[in-house]
C-alpha cells in the first residue's frame, strides 16, 4: 500500500526538522514548499487538511484554476511560482502568487518594477533564479551575470528580492550548485535560498536551503511531461 499524502508530509517535515537541527540550524529554518503542479485540487486539499500551507506551482494558468477557491477556505495559504514567467502573464501572477521564485532576466525585472510602481499586489517576495549549470534550455540568470543583475534589481529597481533559487542539472552533483548559489546569496546578504527537490533536499538543507520544493515525495509521481 502506498502512503497517504498526510503520512508523506509528516515524514518529510520530521526529516527537515532533524536535518536542520543536525546542521546546527533552528528546527524551523527550512520552509517546505509542497509542489502540487499537475495534481488535482483534491490532493492539495488533503495536504491542507494535514496542515500544509505553502505550495508551489509552475504554471500561472494552472494555479489560477486551482487555488483561489482553496484560498477562500484557507486564507493563510501561501503560493510560490516556481516556473518561468512570461511578461504577458505578469499581472495575473502578481494577483495569485505570494512569492515568485523565477525572476530570471532583465526584461522581467523591468516589467516587475513597473507593476510594483502602479500599486499594491499580492506578491511580497521575489527570488532570482540562477542557472547554476549554465544550461541553454534552462531559465535563470547566468552565474557570471548574477552579481550585476541582483544589484540592479535591488538598488535601481527596488524590487523586494528575498533570495535566490536554482534547479541543478539532472546529471550533475547537486552540491556544487547549492554551494555556488549559497556563495552568491551570501555576497549580497540575501537570506532566502530555494534549493532542493525530492531527490536532493537532504543535501540542500545541509548546505543552507531555507526553502525546499518537494513534489513527488509528497504527492506521488507525475505523468511524464508532454512538452
Ligand atoms: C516540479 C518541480 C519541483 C519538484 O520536483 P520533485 O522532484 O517532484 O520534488 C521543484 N522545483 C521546480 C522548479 C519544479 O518545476
Amino acid at each position: 500500500m502506498t502512503d497517504s499524502i498526510r503520512t508523506r508530509l509528516d515524514n518529510v517535515r520530521a526529516e527537515l526538522v532533524a536535518l536542520a537541527t543536525a546542521a546546527g540550524r533552528p528546527a524551523d529554518a527550512v520552509q517546505l514548499v509542497a509542489v502540487s503542479k499537475t495534481k488535482p485540487a483534491d490532493a492539495v486539499r488533503e495536504a491542507l487538511d494535514a496542515g500544509q500551507r505553502r505550495f508551489g506551482e509552475n504554471r500561472v494558468q494552472e494555479a489560477i484554476a486551482k487555488f483561489p477557491a482553496l484560498r477562500d477556505e484557507f486564507p493563510d495559504l501561501a503560493l510560490h511560482l516556481i516556473g518561468p514567467l512570461q511578461t504577458n502573464k505578469l499581472k495575473e501572477a502578481l494577483e495569485c502568487f505570494d512569492v515568485i521564485e523565477t525572476v530570471d532576466r532583465p526584461k522581467l525585472a523591468e516589467a516587475l518594477a513597473q507593476a510594483y510602481a502602479k500599486g499594491p499586489v499580492r506578491t511580497r517576495a521575489l527570488l532570482i533564479q540562477v542557472n547554476t549549470g549554465e544550461e541553454p534550455q534552462k531559465a535563470g540568470i547566468a552565474p557570471r551575470e548574477a552579481d550585476d543583475f541582483i544589484r540592479d534589481c535591488v538598488e535601481r529597481l527596488k524590487l523586494p528580492i528575498a533570495g535566490l533559487m536554482c534547479i541543478p542539472p539532472v546529471d550533475d552533483e547537486p552540491s556544487l550548485h547549492f554551494a555556488l548559489l549559497h556563495s552568491i546569496a551570501r555576497r549580497h546578504g540575501l537570506a532566502a535560498l530555494s534549493m532542493g527537490m525530492s531527490a536532493d533536499y537532504r543535501l540542500a538543507v545541509q548546505q543552507g536551503a531555507t526553502h525546499v520544493r518537494i513534489g513527488s515525495a509528497i504527492f506521488g509521481e507525475r505523468p511524464p511531461v508532454s512538452a
